[in-house]
Parts: structure tokens; C-alpha cells; sequence
């Protein structure tokens, strides 16, 4: 018998984590798994954005994509999604929820993932209200920022907000769950930033896997890999 809850049956939800991913880094993939253990997801799969109308500067598409492809490769319950690249720009997170949706039903509880960052400043976003029309929200802990909503954000929030988890489960989208995540201080700009001055990529809160392609295609103002020296 599936559990039921106010009068519904609960099905697993289908979660996608959506970002730059300009790298990856371990903030982002500790989040992933701390949610795929706290939550009954029957998948999470990272959405890398074919270029955020609000970023216009980073790596190219392939690179981030090949750069997922590793950091998940020993994750075994984390997914790449690389759709938004096959889409003609501007790429709108609005755009993949409707067409998530349209594949995958209307019964299909879909969960979107994103920080508190992103939702402070959700309001930039395309269509952003409608986004719930396709998906639940699910936001997670970004340490510096603190959940202090105003204005159209809050009261949007307010008509959306559930605190029970199970909530994801039985409708499938128009809730909003805002999730105490383990803080990771840890952010792609930082990493760049920090790569540009000259940091290794091997000392950044990064897998080494990421770390060494970041090394190997002289990402981000890396030096390449000291060859070794036979002519001496
Ligand atoms: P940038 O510094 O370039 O803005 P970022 O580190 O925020 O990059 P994104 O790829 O833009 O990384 O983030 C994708 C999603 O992951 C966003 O919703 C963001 O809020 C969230 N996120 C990024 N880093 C963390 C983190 N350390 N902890 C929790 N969520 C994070």
C-alpha cells in the first residue's frame, strides 16, 4: 500500500539541480548527495545552463559538461543532464521545466534544486512565478546568505511555502521547501578567482578528478602540466 498523505499517494519525486556548474565544485556535489539521502528522490540530475542570461563569462558548455560527467562518474545516484546545450539561446529554466514536465506527465512530482542565493534574487529570472506552475522548489542552505524575503519574493513564497518534505510527494509541483543544507563556503567564482591568481586547482574544494581536467585543458588561466624534461 503507498503511503498517503492528505488523501494522496505519495510517489518518489524526480529532482533536478540546475546552475553554472563553472566548475562544479564540492559544495555543489555534497549538497546533491546530503539530498538524495534526506530525501526519497528517485533521481537527482544536474542541469548545467547552456549560458545564464546572467553570467557572460566562464568556460565553454563542453567543458563544464565534461567536467559533471566527472564529478558524478563515482556517484552512482547522480545524473548530467546536457539538454539545455541542444536548445537555441537564451537558454530559460522555464523552458526545461516545461519541457520536463511535458515528458514526464502530469501526475510526476518534478523537484527543481537551487540555493538561497538564487532564490533571493529569483525575480531576475524569466517567467519567474510561472516556475512553480511546472515544478516544486527546493531551496538549500548557501552560507552568507540569510533567508530575510521582502517584497514580491516573500509574498510569492508565502502562497508557496510547505515545511514538510512528504509535501513534494503529492502534487507534482507549486510548493516551495526551503531545506537546512550542511553550509559548504564554497562558490564557482571563488574558485575561478582563485585559479586566475595562480592557485593550483589541486588545493580548491574540488574533485580531483575536475582538478586535474581543469589542470589538462589550462581552464581558467591554469598553467598547463609540467612536462617531463628528457633533453638534459
Ligand atoms: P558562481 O559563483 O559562478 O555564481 P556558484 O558557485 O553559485 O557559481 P552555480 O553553478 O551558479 O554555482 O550554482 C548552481 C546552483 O547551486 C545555484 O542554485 C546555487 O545557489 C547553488 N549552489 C552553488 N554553490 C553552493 C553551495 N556551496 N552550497 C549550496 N548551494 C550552492
Amino acid at each position: 500500500m503507498p503511503e498517503i498523505l492528505d488523501g494522496h499517494a505519495l510517489i518518489s519525486a524526480i529532482a533536478y539541480f540546475g546552475g553554472s556548474f563553472d566548475p562544479v565544485h564540492e559544495g555543489h556535489l555534497q549538497t546533491a548527495l546530503e539530498l538524495l539521502d534526506r530525501f526519497p528522490f528517485e533521481r537527482l540530475t544536474l542541469l548545467p545552463a547552456a549560458r545564464s542570461p546572467l553570467k557572460d563569462d566562464g568556460a565553454a558548455f563542453a567543458h563544464r559538461l565534461a567536467m559533471l560527467q566527472l564529478a558524478v562518474s563515482c556517484h552512482a545516484r547522480l545524473q548530467v543532464d546536457d539538454r539545455e546545450s541542444r536548445r537555441p539561446p537564451p537558454s530559460y529554466t522555464i523552458d526545461t521545466l516545461t519541457e520536463l514536465r511535458q515528458e514526464l506527465g502530469t501526475d510526476q512530482p518534478l523537484v527543481f534544486i537551487l540555493g538561497l542565493d538564487s532564490l533571493l534574487t529569483l525575480n531576475q529570472w524569466h517567467r519567474w512565478r510561472e516556475l512553480t506552475d511546472f515544478a516544486h522548489l527546493l531551496v538549500v542552505t548557501r552560507p552568507g546568505c540569510s533567508p530575510d524575503f521582502v517584497g514580491e519574493i516573500a509574498e510569492w513564497l508565502a502562497a508557496h511555502r510547505v515545511n514538510d518534505p512528504r509535501m513534494l510527494e503529492c502534487a507534482p509541483n507549486g510548493r516551495i521547501l526551503l531545506a537546512e543544507t550542511t553550509p559548504h563556503a564554497v562558490s564557482s567564482t571563488a574558485i575561478r578567482a582563485a585559479l586566475h591568481q595562480g592557485a593550483a586547482p589541486e588545493t580548491q574544494p574540488l574533485p580531483a578528478s575536475v582538478a586535474g581536467y581543469i589542470r589538462h585543458n589550462q581552464l581558467y588561466g591554469v598553467s598547463p602540466p609540467h612536462e617531463s624534461r628528457t633533453d638534459f
